[in-house]
């Protein structure tokens, strides 16, 4: 059976306690326009968490962008899963490529994070995809399977895990890889999670992410094995974010 769609907004380094009202614009937007076939997912930077979590409009899930290892301790300007989950967070990202490339994360590192999240009883969004130069040379599905295999944890269900497969050379680029290509990693991934998990391996949710905007959803997310979008830039404002979900009416 298909996965049930989710579209996941990550508003990275952006967002002041005014930016309530984009929460408030898209909640009108989801109870004027059809039910969406799908979940919606705002992750804020983490001040936002709490205050997002408390006034979330119906249908709209929150969480958050990374998480530390750890559930408490010594680690000045971390945050950890259990704090999120207090939050009121429902999902944390791990391993976005911002993070691999900022903070040297590895999948190692994003693996143990992921575990985190599930600990807590919360959905890891899993992220990975290729640099330019390593698509030019060839190797996207090699980087992208590899970094499925090493980073998603033994214990994730389609339940608590979704993986994000986001090439790097296309987040905040304007640039996207044709269809054919999404659909091609997104089912060769399908066929890691499958080989992995079994019958499951079908029910993970698979997002595409990197310049998903109004314009490009449909076509995107009409590719196979796509579950959905994790969307940068185009979610911070209500209406075009409202335009990708409108993939889904
Ligand atoms: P973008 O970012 O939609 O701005 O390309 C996507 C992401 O980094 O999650």
């Amino acid at each position: 059976m298909k996965p049930t769609a989710l579209v996941a907004g990550n508003w990275k380094m952006n967002g002041l306690a005014s930016s309530q009202a984009e929460l408030e614009a898209l909640g009108n937007y989801l109870r004027d326009g059809d039910t969406a076939d799908c979940g919606v997912l705002i992750c804020p930077p983490f001040t936002l968490v709490a205050s997002f979590a408390a006034n979330a409009p119906e249908g709209v899930a929150i969480g958050a962008q990374d998480c530390h290892t750890n559930k408490s301790g010594a680690h000045t300007g971390d945050i950890s899963a259990e704090m999120l989950r207090d939050a009121g967070a429902a999902f944390i990202i791990v391993g976005h490529s911002e993070r691999r490339a900022d903070h040297g994360e590895d999948s190692a590192l994003v693996c143990a994070k992921a575990e985190a999240v599930l600990a807590e009883g919360l959905t890891a969004i899993v992220c990975v995809g290729e640099t330019e130069a390593e698509r030019d040379a060839g190797k996207t599905l090699d980087i992208v399977l590899g970094q499925v295999a090493a980073s998603v944890p033994a214990e994730s269900t389609p339940e608590n895990t979704v993986v994000a497969y986001e090439p790097v050379w296309a987040i905040g680029t304007g640039r996207t890889p044709t269809v054919e290509d999404v659909a091609e990693v997104h089912t060769a991934i399908r066929g890691a999670l499958v080989e992995r998990f079994g019958e499951a391996g079908n029910g993970f949710r698979i997002l595409y992410g990197g310049s998903v905007k109004p314009s490009n959803a449909s076509e995107l997310m009409a590719a196979d094995n796509v579950n959905g979008a994790l969307v940068g830039g185009a979610s911070l404002k209500a209406a075009d974010f409202n335009g990708i979900i409108d993939a889904y009416r």
